[in-house]
């Protein structure tokens, strides 16, 4: 019996066959044809008017960054339980991130905290949608509206989800996605800039191009390009695109089986949250996630370290994070935090990280249960 690893990228089968036609073309650089029907599967996926395919999600927020025009002196709420580019984009181009505390129920940012840390210089607000289930959207958006802040959605977790019926990445001005192989729908390395406000859309394909119109050029619309605006090498290389067409083709069956084994780890572990040993994720109402992960959260940082023991003995492969961004060395040294984030420090030192991946199979799902159960076996009988 081999190790149940913590992730394994799913492949479909038809990659190769769709690298090799991208070669055949003759043109493997960005933006080419299977740039193109990905761009328009992410388009009518969201419904936003633009899409741009990045080297990672971590270009599209910074694109996002250049986009907005953030600099020294400017803030950007960002939540401070996430993954560091959602607050990295932005110190890089000098804004200063503010981060604010999480939900205790679904670990999105807390739209009260959210309120409290609004001042003068705030310019954005960067949601992060956790594990794909939905930010509190109308309470960040009425806070952006009254206070004319950008909303800005790192959306790498929520390829595909929904907050009643709105598809997650077409609520912000601009919202990001990932496609590195941890992600639902991959190609090793890979992201996505979404342009929901049609006003940014002109500058989003000059800051993709190094800050040029070639993409006019290309389209005939100019003889020559020259640089116009700050922009990087933004573009996502036409193998990756041809080989993500192939994931995008297949998103509604990884999706819907990724839910699948979700929907087993949560009826497996509803006595032990009953039991008081568990917090099993919270899905509130009008949210459809994406199955992107499954945690639990555990009494404290010692029982949450038992249990990844437990587990690794028992030939599964657990993880945890993250570390909150406002107490990291980083994090201190480019951002602030106006209130400690108690609700967040306390989630990173509690929560586990269950294997979930497309290919899994029974007996791999059910190892991890009884790994779980057994770990807290000894609780429960207590509890009973
Ligand atoms: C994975 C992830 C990113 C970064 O994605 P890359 O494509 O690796 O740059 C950003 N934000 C969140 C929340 C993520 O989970």
């Amino acid at each position: 019996m081999g190790e149940v690893p913590f992730n394994r990228p799913r492949l479909i089968g038809t990659e190769h066959r769709y690298v090799d036609e991208a070669i055949a073309t003759g043109k493997i650089s960005g933006n080419g044809i299977f740039a193109a029907r990905c761009t328009a599967w992410l388009r009518a996926r969201v419904g936003a008017p633009a899409a741009f395919l990045t080297p990672s999600c971590t270009a599209a927020l910074e694109m996002a960054a250049i986009l907005a025009d953030l600099g020294p002196g400017d803030e950007v709420i960002v939540p401070t339980f996430t993954f560091v580019s959602t607050a990295n984009a932005f110190a890089a181009r000098g804004a200063t991130p503010v981060f604010v505390d999480a939900d205790a129920r679904t670990l999105n940012l807390d739209p009260a905290a959210v309120a409290r840390a609004i001042t003068p210089r705030t310019r954005a607000i960067v949601v992060m949608h956790y594990g794909g289930v939905a930010c509190e959207m109308d309470a960040i958006a009425a806070l952006a509206a009254r206070h004319r802040l950008l909303v800005i959605e790192d959306a790498a977790h929520a390829l595909p989800a929904a907050l009643n019926g709105r598809p997650l990445g077409s609520i912000g001005q601009l919202a990001t996605f990932s496609f590195h192989e941890t992600k639902n729908i991959q190609c090793g390395e890979g992201g996505a800039l979404v342009v929901n406000d049609p006003s940014f859309v002109a500058r989003a394909e000059v800051v993709q191009e190094k800050g040029t119109n070639r993409s006019a050029m290309f389209r005939g619309e100019t003889d020559r390009y020259t640089w116009l605006d700050l922009g990087s090498s933004y573009l996502l290389s036409e193998v990756s695109a041809a080989f993500l067409w192939a994931q995008m083709e297949e998103a509604d069956a990884t999706t819907a089986e990724r839910r699948r084994i979700w929907s087993l780890y949560h009826e497996a572990f509803v006595d032990l949250e009953q039991a008081g040993l568990v917090q099993r994720p919270s899905v509130p109402p009008g949210c459809e996630h994406s199955g992107h992960l499954y945690y639990l959260l555990l009494a404290d940082e010692h029982e949450r370290d038992g249990l990844i023991d437990a587990l690794a003995r028992a030939g599964v492969h657990a993880t945890s994070h993250y570390v909150p961004l406002g107490s990291s060395p980083a994090g201190r040294r480019y951002g602030r935090e106006p209130e400690p984030a108690h609700v967040a420090e306390a989630l990173s030192r509690r929560l586990v990280r269950l294997p979930l991946w497309v290919g899994m199979e029974s007996a791999d799902v059910g190892r991890v249960i009884e790994g779980v159960r057994d770990a807290l076996a000894a609780r429960l009988l207590h509890h009973a």
